[in-house]
């Protein structure tokens, strides 16, 4: 029995894999440490949408080595496993840089990382970069352990789209979209401990298309019917869409299913029609604005987030006023903007124009600005009036418990009976810089 220690970076579909890997670890017989420090299995699932996420990782791995430097004085096993985005496109880089590190696997290998473990054998290093979701999510363990009262689901993995800077599609591979009876079937395991809120995953969720029970083909808003019938789920949420798959069908489901939080998370990256172009985003800024349209007519009280890029290559001041042109009509409740990082690999790389890093500095500085005063009036909006919370834990002080809105609001709740798991009425007392305070109604 060894005590492994998950360090997750990036993507909340990493976090998911994350959980699956300590399912199967835990199978295995092994615990669940609360540090690094305490651990002989070192697992690093990793990132590599920015170059600072690859050099994280680096950093983190000479720590690990002058464990395991420790761990061999003593005559101790202790293993070090890199999984996740960067493993699939640095295997090699890996191996060189780091060789201390024993076993290096792709994200659509964690299904065999407790067994690797097992097998591994001082001084035979494994490498495996095969990438096939189907066989991933057909060989995960069934046991759960360990789950909180909010979280994700993993229903698509992998792209097809090939924005051009966009590492995703040579790390994650194709569209796979999983079976239906498959994603129900783990979210009743879910909610039989004590799940209440589900939020459904995929690098581009919308363009779900799994197979249903009745052998149809499913798209996500017929999932997320079936889904709302299961008793005791309280919330659905999807992330990440693509606005290129925005239809009437996910308007139907907003309108229709109480449970689908009004709140989606909708990236646009730029408002200028030419960058978006040299992105192979696929849609106009005028195209999104349609899909800001369709989905707030389905519910009055809809809010988005966003993801912007500034900086891209060829971006004009014209370009990027375009962009606070966009912002500025739709008034976004969150948003999280980058300047542009050149990825190994990608088409964008390899661009003329490439903006100066102080260029995008500024712009991001401006940009930025403009979002937090939107997030800030969005907040402040409802001092005052009422949102329905979902009590996710204990709070710091005495009867306080904390707990996240209907639009993934952290709100403060003060005086609280309430139970990890209750939805309850709150009034909003006061707005915070990135939080709400609140009493139950
Ligand atoms: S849609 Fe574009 S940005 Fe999103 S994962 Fe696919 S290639 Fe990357």
């Amino acid at each position: 029995m060894k005590q492994f220690f998950i360090k997750s970076y990036g993507c909340q579909m990493n976090s998911y894999d994350s959980l699956r890997i300590a399912d199967a670890l835990q199978e295995a017989g092994h615990k669940s440490a609360s540090s690094m420090n305490d651990a002989n299995i070192l697992v690093f699932n990793t990132c590599s949408i920015r170059e600072k996420a690859d050099e994280k990782l680096f950093s983190d791995l000479g720590r690990a080595r002058l464990k395991k430097l420790q761990a061999q004085v003593t005559g101790d096993d202790f293993i070090i496993v890199v999984t996740g985005c960067v493993a699939q496109s640095k295997s090699e880089d890996i191996a060189k840089r780091a060789p201390y590190v024993d076993i290096i696997v792709g994200p659509q290998e964690i299904h065999k990382i407790a067994e690797d473990i097992k097998n591994f054998e001082k001084k035979n290093k494994i490498i495996r970069t095969e990438s096939n979701a189907q066989n991933k999510f057909l060989h995960l363990t069934h046991q759960f352990f360990n789950r909180e009262v909010s979280e994700f689901l993993t229903i698509q993995e992998g792209c097809d789209n090939f924005c051009t800077y966009c590492v995703v599609p040579y790390t994650r591979g194709r569209e796979f979209s999983r079976d239906a009876s498959d994603i129900i079937a783990e979210a009743k395991k879910m909610l039989s401990m004590n799940v209440k809120e589900i939020i459904l995953l995929g690098q581009n969720v919308n363009s779900y298309r799994g197979i249903g029970p009745d052998g149809e083909t499913w798209n996500l808003s017929r999932l997320i019917f079936a889904l709302a019938d299961l008793d005791g789920l309280k919330r659905i949420r999807y992330t990440t869409s693509n606005p290129k798959d925005v239809d009437e069908s996910i308007a139907l489901a907003h309108r229709e299913v109480a449970i689908l939080m009004p709140f989606v998370h909708l990236p646009v990256q730029s408002g200028s029609n030419a960058v978006l172009q040299r992105m192979n985003r696929k849609y106009s800024a005028e195209e999104y604005l349609k899909c800001i349209d369709l989905l707030r007519d389905s519910r009055s009280d809809m809010a988005f987030s966003s993801d912007f890029i500034v900086g891209f290559p060829g971006e004009t001041d014209d370009d990027f006023q375009k962009t606070l042109d966009l912002v500025e009509k739709i008034k976004f409740a969150q948003a999280y903007s980058f300047k542009y990082s050149p990825r190994p690999g990608t088409a964008a790389e390899k661009m003329p124009n490439q903006v100066p890093e102080e260029r995008k500095s500024e712009r991001l500085q401006i940009l930025q600005k403009i979002l937090n005063d939107q997030q800030s009036s969005f907040n402040e909006g409802y001092v005052g009036g009422h949102l329905n919370v979902l009590v996710t834990k204990g709070g710091r002080h005495k009867n306080q418990q904390v707990g996240r809105s209907e639009y993934s609001q952290s709100v403060a709740i003060c005086d609280s009976y309430l139970e990890i798991g209750d939805v309850a009425r709150v009034k909003i007392t006061e707005s915070m810089s990135h939080s709400l305070v609140g009493v139950v109604v």
